[in-house]
């Protein structure tokens, strides 16, 4: 951490933050008010850990302030418990691992980022049982982030960075072959109606309009060097500059987790190749792997999931419990700010860190088939159990 020291008096100020007056009054009457906040953020920062960071800075010069503001706008979510804060560049982990930490144990299931090292793990043929029963899955999907290092992250970046994600990104996916070729498709050169198709068809972002990307400064010059990649059959697809640099995405109709994974695995593999042949790397270290925007996406930065129709178990008072015990998250079908409607869910894996690739795919495939099991259960009048909740990290 020393070699942050020397920035530290280049502090810059958090765009909706304080007046100079307020450099003469002590650091703690800076403390947000966090009482009514429910988010990782308001349960791990102290005002104590606050006066430690508050004035330091990355070399970038980006701030606590800046990293904490959206978990301070949003005190909850509708639908699902928040981080509360986000990174600026990769070194905001570490010049702000006092709050970053314990945020990352609350989130991931008790992993250590100090003493633990996340493992990675890109093949597919491991994975067993991948196939599900479509009469009740209607989708499957598996995607991650990648961030480019040497580039400010989205709350962070300039518009000339933000441009040369997209360049660096748009190159070299240019070189993908065969089932993955495609092509890029800019926001800016997109027609209204082009747009909400894509996004209709769940392929494409929504709108930045969740509070939780705006107050994170991520909705800073939309639509400007912001994009979808896609393959000709709109199977394997790369987000350019939403909420991570890059998201990569494999997903299909029907319920063929395994081939999906397949698709994402390669897909993957081939894009960190192209990238790296043009002398880029991806953020990654050994306790955090790969290092995205949200703490959430830390780890494998994966999650696997699928659109589910559940009308009898979903309606079952256990239906949450089942879930926290696998380790599973909910969602609507329309993406993560959007209630559920009707009988379909998203249902995906919660944790991303400390487990690999293969690891978080096989508990959703197995995790999805107790749900479909049960749903049948119940179909037929028969008892459900709650399973034992999963082995929890050691603290
Ligand atoms: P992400 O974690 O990828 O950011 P979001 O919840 O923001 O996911 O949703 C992004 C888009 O992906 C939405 O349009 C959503 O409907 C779509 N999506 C997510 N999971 C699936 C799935 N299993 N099948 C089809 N579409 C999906
Ligand atoms: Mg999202």
């Amino acid at each position: 951490m020393g070699t942050f020291k020397e920035v530290r008096t280049q502090r810059s100020r958090s765009p909706v933050s304080q007046k100079t007056s307020s450099e003469n009054l002590p650091v703690i009457s800076d403390f947000p008010d966090l009482r009514k906040h429910n988010n990782c953020m308001a349960s791990a920062l102290t005002p104590a850990i606050y006066a430690k960071l508050r004035d330091r800075v990355t070399p970038n010069n980006w701030t606590l302030d800046q990293c904490i503001q959206t978990g301070v706008d949003n005190p909850g979510h509708p639908f699902i418990k928040t981080v509360g804060c986000v990174a600026g560049d990769e070194e905001s982990y570490e010049v702000f691992a006092d709050l970053f930490d314990p945020v990352i144990k609350d989130r991931h299931n008790g992993y250590n980022p100090k003493t633990m090292k996340h493992p990675t793990d890109l093949d597919a043929s491991k994975v067993t049982n991948g196939m599900f029963d479509e009469n009740y899955v209607l989708s499957s999907r598996v995607r991650t982030g990648r961030s480019i290092r040497g580039l400010s992250l989205p709350p962070a970046c300039s518009r000339a960075e933000r441009r040369e994600v997209e360049r660096v990104a748009v190159t070299a996916l240019a070189g993908l072959k065969g089932d993955l070729a495609g092509r890029y498709y800019s926001l800016g050169d997109m027609t209204e109606k082009e747009q909400q198709q894509l996004i209709d068809d769940h392929f494409l972002f929504d709108k930045p309009v969740s509070p939780l990307l705006t107050c994170a400064f991520m909705a800073r010059d939309w639509p400007d060097a912001r994009g979808i990649w896609h393959n000709n059959e709109k199977t394997f697809l790369i987000w350019i500059n939403e909420e991570d640099h890059t998201r990569v995405i494999s997903m299909e109709k029907g319920g063929n987790m395994k081939r999906v994974f397949e698709r994402f695995c390669r897909g993957l593999q081939q894009v960190e190749q192209l990238i790296q042949e043009r002398g880029w790397e991806f953020m990654w270290n050994e306790h955090l792997g790969y290092v995205l925007t949200c703490p959430s996406n830390l780890g494998t930065g994966l999650r696997a999931g699928v659109h589910v129709r559940l009308p009898k178990l979903s309606k079952d008072p256990r239906f949450s419990k089942i879930l926290d015990n696998l380790r599973l998250q909910k969602r609507g079908t329309g993406g993560v700010d959007t209630a559920a409607t009707g009988d379909t869910f998203d249902i995906s894996n919660l944790d991303r860190l400390g487990k690999s690739e293969v690891e978080l795919v096989q508990l959703v495939v197995d995790g999805v088939n107790y749900l479909v099991e049960c749903e049948k259960r119940l179909e037929r009048g028969q008892d459900i159990k709650i399973p034992a909740p999963l082995a929890q990290f050691r603290k």
